[in-house]
């Protein structure tokens, strides 16, 4: 039986700000709390369950702050699973419907940390309780950030092949100077990393349905990888049409997917090639699982966003559901690259063998996530601290 919960915003190493065409991404300054990463231990018969995650908001297409986090836990989700047993985990998530709509940060740190304690309790790996382990060695993506200079994006893509190995590369697009600044983006980091490097594109639903067509012609030629969500959320039939013109270049949804259903509208309307799975958009494993399982049905690859910033309970989190899936479902690679100890350290495990390698990385095989924290750098770090009980 859970008899306790406790939530932790934490500090980070250092500041991260990158740049979309729908926004920004800024960790804020070390001080605050906004920005923050949150952190739960979930107790339950001996057992402590760990999970972290870092919500992306303000900025960003998906809602939850650190503060909403924090309150939906403490206020609505923790209360009502004291008492309740680990393993209840589809009831747990019917709860998260039930007693409060949306929150999908929220409700993925509990849902991944009681899976950790799951994993504790047997003694087993995640993987194990999910699917087994189909990929222990799990390719990396780099997620490039927009920039006005071009030379700004070179360097942070040869930084990524060069220095980690990386075979991904992931160009945020719809520059604000329109369609041929794109181009010319795309052109300038294809010249530097050569053709062996896969490049997709990230508009962020930035581009109207000409710059797409526009650009499939265009990038088509240099070798594109794979576009994701070009277009607004709601407009699956312009993806379709995306779709069929891109003719064999895998188109995916990563802000039209929120929800299973999302992913079933998707679906029926032949809209996507593959389905961006982030673990704090979606809310953790349990929804992912179902998706994947939609994604499936549909003849729809599956793709593992999400960068965890700083964060190697959140990178693990992503990695044993990656590990999970088999490999023909996936594509391309995983985005979790900076929670890996690659550009700052975690502050909780700035020690680790969880790090890449010749762009790869291998799941973590000790029970549950599989990752330890320390203790006391928890304490030094954390910013904020409540109880559930
Ligand atoms: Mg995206």
């Amino acid at each position: 039986m859970i008899d306790r919960i406790e939530i932790f915003v934490t500090a980070l190493s250092a500041r991260v700000q990158r740049i979309f065409s729908s926004g920004s991404y800024d960790t804020g300054p070390a001080e605050r709390v906004l920005g923050k990463p949150v952190l739960v231990k979930i107790y339950a018969d001996g057992v402590v369950g760990c999970a972290q995650i870092r919500p992306i908001s303000p900025g960003h297409f998906v809602a939850d702050t650190t503060q909403s986090m924090v309150a939906a836990i403490k206020e609505v989700y923790g209360p009502a699973l004291i008492g309740k047993s680990i393993f209840d985990i589809e009831s747990a998530n019917a709860m998260f419907d039930a007693r409060l709509a949306g929150n999908p940060a929220a409700r993925a740190v509990l849902d991944i940390a009681l899976r950790d304690a799951m994993g504790k309790a047997l003694g087993r790996p995640l993987y194990d309780l999910i699917g087994g382990c189909c990929q222990p060695r799990i390719p990396l993506e780099w997620s490039v950030s927009m920039a006005d200079d071009v030379g700004t994006m070179v360097a942070e893509s040869k930084r990524a092949v060069d220095e980690f190995g990386i075979r991904v590369l992931c160009l945020k697009m719809a520059d604000r100077r329109g369609i041929r600044q794109d181009v010319l983006n795309f052109e300038t980091v294809r010249r530097a990393v050569g053709d062996d490097v896969m490049i997709g594109v990230d508009p962020n639903t930035g581009w109207s349905m000409a710059d797409a067509l526009t650009a499939i012609r265009e990038l088509k030629k240099m070798g594109l990888g794979y576009i994701e969500q070009p277009i607004a959320r709601r407009d699956l039939k312009g993806l379709a049409e995306i779709r069929r013109a891109a003719d064999g270049v895998p188109v995916m949804a990563d802000e039209g997917l929120f929800t299973v259903q999302d992913a079933y509208a998707l679906a029926e309307a032949r809209a996507v090639d593959a389905l961006c799975i982030k673990l704090y958009k979606i809310g953790g494993i349990t929804p992912a699982k179902k998706i994947a399982a939609v994604a499936e049905a549909a003849n729809i690859q599956l793709n593992c966003g999400g960068l965890a910033i700083q964060s190697q309970l959140e990178a693990a989190a992503g990695a044993h559901f990656y590990a999970s899936t088999p490999a023909s479902r996936m594509m391309g690679a995983a985005e979790f690259v900076f929670g890996l100890n690659t550009t700052a350290k975690d502050p909780l495990c700035p020690e680790s063998d969880f790090v890449v390698r010749d762009g790869h990385v291998e799941v973590p095989r000790g029970p549950g996530l599989g990752v330890t924290i320390d203790e006391a750098a928890l304490k030094k770090n954390t910013l904020l601290h409540e109880n559930v009980s």
